[in-house]
């Protein structure tokens, strides 16, 4: 199959959350099932051109955007240690900026026409190169207007028929939305502004352009696929989906174990594997040191978060005073609202003993933490799927986490973490204090994380079933010609 990922993010070029790693590893995956799978993001600033070898393959590609045309040229490079091309649209009035949506914590002002140029890039820039992908696979809001475009603006466009498309949403939380008016920026008229197309309580949300508009719609896991379709978790599109539900699947994100793999990072003290996982001791010591907590043998407790309320961060500040007063430290990396950075700063004055605390996005610390931690907290209100329980597994890290999509797809109670269920500051102690109370028999705790060190969330059964779900995409369309 001839497969395109088109992602507004793609480790290692450019990231801020689990989406990144998805398009980055799931490329290879299917590259390694022999698919000719290519991806295309923005060039953004942080994109290293020299770094990751990006050269020039198309100058100035006319992109019609808002009643005017901008151009784009377009840059190609690899997944590193892979024959995965990836393409890069560039216009540096659009991406050359510091961050890839915000700045500051507010969005860019005009992000619908960054990424209604970059969609439409996409799909300029495939005519011009002559490669006809079978399937689009278009990730979240920035880029399913590429899935609406090939069922309106460029329908009748031969080169574009038989094209399936796929829409995977990552977060419904994010949804894309902008004045109405904003719809001029996409070339679609206002004829697309109802209920069965973009509009959105009075606005748009360029996340309906792949709902309503794909053959098929996959969340990143099964237990979210179902979430969506009710009203605590839609955000509002819960009817949308629930119309779709024949065609909306889940799938279980994997890991690249080639990135998170406590046997070959590079940024741990000491390597380990499950037959050595003693030593992973050394990096608990250099992540104590690091962060200024003394060198004690007690749990110590990892969060590496957006720090939104999307993940928990309110119950976990009603409860953090209890919490740092148990037996235990804690680690904190993370980005995000105000109100939580100086909550954590004040609780590092208070409690210095206590606490470590690391503002701001940084993978290689975020690597350390994973190896020193005993434990990694996720007590998320909603989790798509979530990456930090399933990377904490392959370093023998045992999550924390609360029952809700993915995190209750992947972890079992007692049996590989512990597991709350409703949301609220005193669950999340009970199940914190249910950890500290099983660390304390060291040997049924060296066995736990040897189990979870065992667990296989690699790629590839997820990648196969993208395959499927590819398949049935192309499936559908078939039926309708
Ligand atoms: P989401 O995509 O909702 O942010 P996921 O759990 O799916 O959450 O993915 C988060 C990814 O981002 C993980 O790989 C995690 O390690 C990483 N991450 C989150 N915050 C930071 C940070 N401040 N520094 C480094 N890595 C981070």
């Amino acid at each position: 199959m001839k497969i395109l990922i088109a992602s507004p993010e793609v480790v290692p070029f450019a990231k801020t959350g689990g989406l990144a790693d998805v398009a980055g590893a799931l490329p290879k995956a299917l590259k390694e099932l022999r698919h000719d799978v290519r991806v295309i993001l923005p060039k953004y600033r942080m994109v290293d051109a020299v770094k990751y070898g990006l050269s020039k393959i198309y100058d100035g590609i006319k992109v019609p955007v808002g009643g005017k045309i901008e151009l784009a040229d377009i840059y190609e490079a690899s997944i590193p240690g892979t024959k995965v091309p990836v393409y890069f649209i560039a216009n540096d009035k659009y991406f050359g900026r510091d961050n890839l949506y915000q700045n500051k914590g507010v969005d860019y002002p005009d992000n619908c026409e960054r990424f209604t140029f970059y969609s439409r890039a996409v799909l300029e820039f495939l005519k011009r190169s002559g490669w006809k992908p079978d399937i689009i696979n278009a990730n979240d809001w920035q880029s399913a207007l590429i899935i609406m475009y090939l069922k309106t603006l460029y329908k009748d466009d031969p080169f574009f028929t038989h094209i399936s498309t796929v829409y995977s949403i990552h977060n419904m939380g994010y949804q894309g939305t902008f004045p109405a008016e904003q719809i001029k920026m996409t070339s679609l008229g206002w004829e697309y502004f109802n209920s069965g197309s973009l509009e959105f309580y009075g606005k748009i949300a360029l996340t309906k352009a792949g709902f309503v508009y794909a053959d098929v719609i996959n969340t990143v896991s099964p237990q979210y696929s179902h979430e969506i379709q009710t009203q605590e978790f839609g955000h509002g599109l819960e009817g949308l989906i629930q119309s779709r539900s024949k065609d909306v699947y889940g799938i279980v994100n994997g890991i690249d174990y080639e990135l998170w793999n406590p046997a070959f990072d590079p940024y741990i003290v000491k390597k380990y594997d499950r037959r050595t996982i003693s030593q992973k001791a050394e990096n608990k010591s250099a992540l104590q040191k690091k962060n200024g907590l003394p060198h004690v043998d007690v749990p110590l407790i990892g969060i590496i978060s957006r720090l939104a309320d999307q993940k928990g961060f309110d119950i976990l500040a009603e409860d953090i005073e209890n919490i740092m007063h148990l037996n235990l430290q804690f680690v904190l990396l993370g980005t995000g609202e105000p109100k939580y950075h100086e909550l954590f700063l004040e609780m590092k004055k208070k409690y210095p003993e206590h606490i470590g605390v690391n503002l701001g996005f940084d993978a290689a610390l975020a690597q350390l933490i994973y190896a020193g931690s005993d434990m990694f907290l996720m007590p998320s209100r909603y989790e798509p799927c979530g990456l930090g329980q399933l990377i904490s597994y392959k370093y023998g890290t045992v999550p924390i986490v609360r029952m809700t999509g993915g995190l209750a797809d992947t972890v079992t109670d007692g049996k590989t973490g512990f597991v709350f269920e409703e949301y609220s500051a005193s669950a999340l102690h009970d199940a914190i204090k249910r950890a500290i109370e099983a660390y304390k028999d060291k040997k049924k705790w060296k066995d736990l994380m040897a189990r979870d060190m065992g667990l296989d969330y690699s790629w590839n059964a997820s990648a196969k079933k993208y395959v499927e779900l590819y398949e049935k995409a192309l499936d559908k369309s078939l039926v309708k010609v």
